[in-house]
């Protein structure tokens, strides 16, 4: 994920330096968290939601730590903020007695496969569940829930869900991206969704694509064949969103080939992975040569054949094109396709 809205960048000025010790804990010698950062580009706003946050992690509150993390991990893990459901499971889930197959539970894709033992944890994993399905509690559970707690407290873990969806809310819509030291989804949620995987040649970088490939075509540009060192690129798009690196984002390089065209490569064998325009930055036009799960498309034109090297005979029933194909026969989005 790529920040939409970037976080604070430090130096900081003083009154943000201020704001920014706030949210981090008396004397810490860590960088204040990205979503701290983030925030705090409206600081009227983030000032409120630390006093919320507060008052559910802080001594007052009513709900007893394990439940509320229980709540706090499956809402953020139900509305895929991967960055705080890694943050509180690195900085909570041992302290308030929450084993691993515990913090697994909380990440698990269905309700269905989420139970916990029966009791308390198995009430506060549905609990999330339900307010994020239905925006609401059935008569089921609240009778559980209510033979079990006081109403003060209820309305508190009602708060803890909804807090930790606008949390999550403002994690995914703002692209705040993982902290390093933060643990990730369990294995089997992170690729249950991919339809595509790939890898660079060294295999140091590996990635998965949820969702289809757009419309692609063989380019024949000069850019194109000196970038992928043979006849042609083939280059599909894919929303930003829909591509994860799952290992070696920091072997990630990018060389800005033309003002404005980034071209993304491992930093280890050099694969080409995909490319952007700055212009249309929510858009990358993945390299197919790096897949690794079966592709089915097709191919729909030869484009910039007038750039084609001398030795290569294009040929075959594919339309050709001196520059770009028209929209009708090939679309190409993400690129500088007129
Ligand atoms: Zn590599
Ligand atoms: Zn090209």
């Amino acid at each position: 994920m790529t920040a939409r809205i970037a976080p604070m960048d430090p130096p900081y000025a003083e009154e943000v330096k201020a704001a920014l010790e706030k949210w981090m804990p008396p004397g810490s010698p860590m960088e204040p968290l990205r979503l701290f950062r983030t925030l705090e580009r409206n600081h009227a706003l983030a000032d409120r939601l630390r006093g919320v946050g507060a008052l559910f992690l802080g001594r007052h509150a009513l709900t007893p730590p394990r439940l509320r993390e229980l709540l706090i991990l499956r809402t953020c893990a139900r509305a895929g903020a991967e960055y705080e459901w890694g943050v509180h499971v690195t900085a909570f889930a041992a302290a308030v007695g929450l084993d691993d197959a515990a913090v697994r539970a909380t990440a698990a894709r269905s309700p269905g496969e989420a139970r916990l033992d029966e009791g308390d944890d198995a009430m506060a994993l549905r609990l999330a569940d339900e307010l994020h399905d239905d925006a609401t509690v059935s008569p089921a559970l609240w009778a559980l829930l209510s033979a079990r707690f006081g109403d003060e407290q209820l309305l508190e873990m009602i708060g803890v869900v909804g807090f930790y969806h606008l949390v999550s809310f403002t994690i995914q819509a703002a692209g705040v991206e993982r902290e390093p030291w933060a643990a990730r989804f369990p294995e089997a949620r992170r690729s249950a969704d991919a339809t595509h995987r790939g890898s660079c040649l060294c295999g140091s970088i590996e990635y998965e694509v949820t969702g289809e490939l757009g419309e692609f075509g063989y380019c024949h540009c000069t850019s194109c064949r000196k970038a992928s060192g043979s006849a042609h690129a083939a280059n599909a798009p894919i929303d930003r969103a829909a591509f994860r690196v799952v290992r070696g984002a920091t072997c990630v390089r990018e060389f800005e080939s033309s003002p404005g065209k980034f071209r993304s490569f491992c930093a280890r064998c050099g694969s080409p992975l995909y490319a952007y325009l700055a212009a249309t930055k929510d858009v990358l036009r993945l390299r197919l040569g790096s897949l690794d799960t079966p592709f089915a498309g097709r191919a729909q034109a030869h484009t910039f054949v007038s750039d084609k090297a001398p030795w290569d005979a294009v040929e075959g029933d594919l339309p050709q094109f001196p520059g770009w194909a028209p929209k009708s026969v090939l679309e190409q989005r993400g690129s500088h396709q007129p």
